[in-house]
């Protein structure tokens, strides 16, 4: 019935702005579908129905910022259907965010590090002036999304520039859409993260902050049209203007991230945003399955704290610029089984798991295919131990029951190829 009616509306919206004859197919009949039963950890607690409990009157089709804004807000189910590209800048521009006390060159002249030093983050008028532009372009870009919601892409569905945001909410679901490039016009200069000090940026393209009971599936992340390499270097640091893809943190839990296609992006998905024990503590309870990770360069994901099931992910390897995958954090327990790596030109086996201050992590089934060789069964955490310390425990001290099929690592990559990414649901 739910599907029926959703294929109803949704061929009326196409036929009556001329997209499409009336015989159209049923475009969207994925919206209205609940997390399967024991698919990964969104399953657990309430589950995840997003909101397919909705009635005719909170089914509806989106095709601009306003539009969307306005209909995933609030906590009533609802199935929110997006059309078409929605551009979350509006067409506005980095200049008419800017604050009149902002000069990006007067604000490298001031925090130099030969002029300001490295000891302190920037201070005075022009962070001030900063902050106040970052500000206004975080009101145009960020959607916030109630509880009990649904958003599904049609055909061609994409977010540009926009940082979804699901804050303190439950049961959300966010499937089939293309998310790209939520470029932060404003990055902040911290000289003191790193050796170097590092640009850093707001905005990731999805934030699950407080958020229980989270599906996000069939969807694409990347930088879109405006990769990394295209930004300048100030102060010998890339100008970085990207955050995460999907970030899951402050208390987040119960969250299943499932076929999705990230590519193309640095900060992939940050699982715990902080080493104090706070919110933290015993919830960030994630499933990775069937997702392509192909160029990204860290934190595919990085764990803090959190029971983490990353299982028959594929992950591609050929950027230069590569980091690691997966990122051992703070009482962190991944339990990563059958997934298949592919590394290009000299990444090592070693190099895909990175400590950060964690203990543990079970790494098991995994395929590494490195140099254009075939693939064959690796340790990972053998591999890492032997090339680095400390050592991690291959022992995440759980064992991860909420999945619906497990398939050999050699498989992984023909499923994650022919049906991960928004395309392959959209159709
Ligand atoms: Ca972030
Ligand atoms: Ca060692």
């Amino acid at each position: 019935m739910r599907g029926r009616l959703i294929a109803a509306v949704v061929a009326a919206t196409l036929v009556s702005s001329g997209l499409a004859a009336p015989a159209a197919a049923s475009p969207g009949w994925f919206a209205c579908q609940p997390l399967p039963a024991n698919d990964g950890w969104a399953a657990a607690g309430a589950g995840t129905t997003g909101g397919s409990a909705a009635d005719d009157e909170h089914v509806v089709v989106v095709r601009d910022r306003a539009e969307l804004i306005a209909a995933v807000a609030g906590d009533v189910p609802k199935i929110v259907l997006v059309s078409g590209h929605i551009d979350m800048n509006g067409g506005l521009t980095c200049a008419d965010y800017a604050d009149p006390g902002y000069d990006l060159g007067a604000f490298l002249a001031a925090y130099d590090p030969a002029v300001w030093g490295r000891a302190t983050k920037p201070t005075g008028p022009l962070e001030d002036a900063r902050v106040r532009s970052a500000r206004r372009q975080g009101e145009q870009i960020r959607v916030n999304v109630g509880s009990n919601t649904t958003i599904a892409g049609l055909r061609g569905a994409r977010i540009d520039g926009g940082n979804l945001l699901l804050t303190n909410v439950s049961n959300v679901i966010v499937r089939g859409i293309e998310f790209t490039d939520a470029a932060d016009c404003f990055p902040a200069w911290d000289p003191t993260d790193g050796e170097a000090g590092n640009w850093n940026s707001l905005y990731d393209l999805v934030t699950l902050s407080g958020a229980t009971n989270v599906w996000i599936d069939h969807n694409s992340f990347s930088d879109g049209d405006n990769p990394d390499s295209a930004q300048p270097l100030y102060f010998g640091r890339p100008y970085q203007v990207h955050d995460g893809a999907s970030d899951i943190i402050r208390g987040s839990d119960l969250v299943t991230v499932s076929y999705n296609d990230y590519h193309h992006h640095d900060k992939t998905m940050l699982i715990g945003s902080t080493d104090t024990p706070g919110v933290d503590v015993g919830k960030l309870r994630v499933t990775l399955h069937h997702n392509r990770f192909a160029d990204v360069l860290q934190r595919a994901p990085r764990v803090r704290f959190g029971q983490v099931d990353v299982y028959n992910n594929l992950f591609v390897v050929t950027d230069e610029n590569y980091s690691y995958s997966i990122g051992v954090g703070v009482e962190s327990a991944v339990y990563a089984q059958n997934n298949f790596f592919v590394l290009g030109g000299d990444v090592a086996a070693a190099d895909v798991i990175r400590y950060w201050k964690g203990t543990r992590i079970t790494a098991i089934g995994s395929l590494v295919s490195a140099g254009g060789r075939l693939p064959r069964p690796v340790d990972l955490v053998a591999a890492y131990n032997a090339a680095y310390d400390p050592d991690l425990s291959p022992d995440a001290g759980w064992t991860p029951t909420l999945r619906r099929r497990l398939d050999p690592a050699v498989a992984v990559p023909l499923v994650v190829l022919t049906s991960a990414g928004a395309r392959h649901l959209q159709r």
